[in-house]
């Protein structure tokens, strides 16, 4: 599709726009050999100091991600369907990041290989579909991101177990790794970051409230470039569109499941949860309560082990792209 129809077009030209600013300001950083102090953490950045910081954050997120995908099957089952429209939360502090490395964002060319549900970063020419940000450095959100996959989980998982397995993994590399700022964070904040992975966006907006207080906001101070805004004009118009998708989904599921009425005692209840949970999802949807992440993940993880219906397989990969998008 054109660059210009994909709904992710005026956040990808706020990203271009933005980025000469943070790279003019890490290059005088760089030229001036400035110290920048941060009192309260007991910090001292030099250019140097925050490259290695950079470093260090890009190898516990590669290690957090080689864990994900080699360890755990569900990654490797579902190739990446959360590279969807509105996931990758791109913030100041990627940028700034990718300057320190000496990288650059993806420029994109004006036909994408993305359609309009996916990620206009997301690269479809390949097989399979790769992200165009450097390996060096994908978002914070992009990097945390983790959930159980789209595939049913084997008769009779524990899905809570499993998530519990997933998340203690990836809770000892971010704590075996986290770099010493975001420690010298956690004891000002008394605030133990690993503890947010939970709920892996819960986790990304909290490592960039923290990356915002010890190094981006100092560093804006000393070198002022205006803060990407986090969530521009643009972004509610595509949740509601995804919405509407949802929306349409869960009539003509509730219209097939009123159809299909045979089955055993054990199909009739699994059918009747179904239905519940589609009237909660409809409820979400509609009024956007404050414990929608934590609702939609419940929904989530009941129905990764949906084995029997079908039904259940095409809700879960609603909930899942929902999920992916839901701030
Ligand atoms: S990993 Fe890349 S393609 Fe996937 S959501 Fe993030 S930026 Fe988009
Ligand atoms: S949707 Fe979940 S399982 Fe699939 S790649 Fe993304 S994080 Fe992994």
């Amino acid at each position: 599709m054109e660059l210009t129809a994909h709904p992710e077009q005026a956040r990808y030209r706020q990203h271009q726009a933005h980025w000469p600013f943070c790279r003019t300001a890490i290059e005088r950083w760089r030229v001036d050999g400035s110290t920048i102090p941060v009192a309260v953490y007991d910090l001292a950045w030099t250019y140097t100091g925050a490259q290695t910081f950079v470093h260090q954050l890009a190898d516990l997120f590669q290690t957090y991600n080689r864990v994900l995908w080699e360890h755990f099957p569900y990654c490797s089952a579902c190739g990446g369907q959360c590279c969807v429209v509105d996931a990758s939360d791109v913030r100041t502090f990627d940028l700034l990041a990718l300057a320190l490395l000496g990288e650059t964002p993806p420029v994109l060319p004006a036909w994408l290989d993305a359609g309009r549900r996916t990620c206009i970063y997301l690269t479809s020419g390949s097989e399979p579909p790769r992200c165009s940000w450097p390996e060096r450095w994908r978002t914070v959100k992009c990097w945390s991101f983790y959930c159980l996959g789209s595939k049913p989980l084997a008769k009779g998982a524990d899905v809570g177990e499993s998530y519990r397995m997933l998340t203690a993994a990836l809770a000892s590399i971010v704590e075996e790794r986290l770099p010493q700022p975001l420690r010298r964070y956690e004891g000002v904040a008394n605030e133990q970051l690993s503890v947010r992975l939970e709920d892996p966006v819960d986790f990304s907006n909290t490592i960039h409230r923290a990356l915002a207080a010890i190094f981006v906001d100092p560093f804006m101070q000393c070198y002022p470039i205006a803060s990407l805004a986090v969530e521009p004009p643009e972004a509610t118009p595509n949740l509601f569109l995804l919405e509407d998708e949802v929306t349409d989904f869960i009539v003509a599921a509730m219209v097939e499941l009123d159809d299909d009425r045979a089955g055993s005692a054990g199909d009739l209840l699994a059918k009747q949860q179904l239905w519940e949970d589609l009237a909660t999802l409809s409820w979400i949807v509609e009024n956007r309560p404050a414990t929608a992440r934590r609702q939609l993940h419940e929904l989530v993880q009941r129905h990764a082990q949906a084995q029997d219906f079908d039904l259940g397989h095409r809700l879960h990969s609603q909930l899942l792209h929902l999920l992916a998008v839901w701030q």
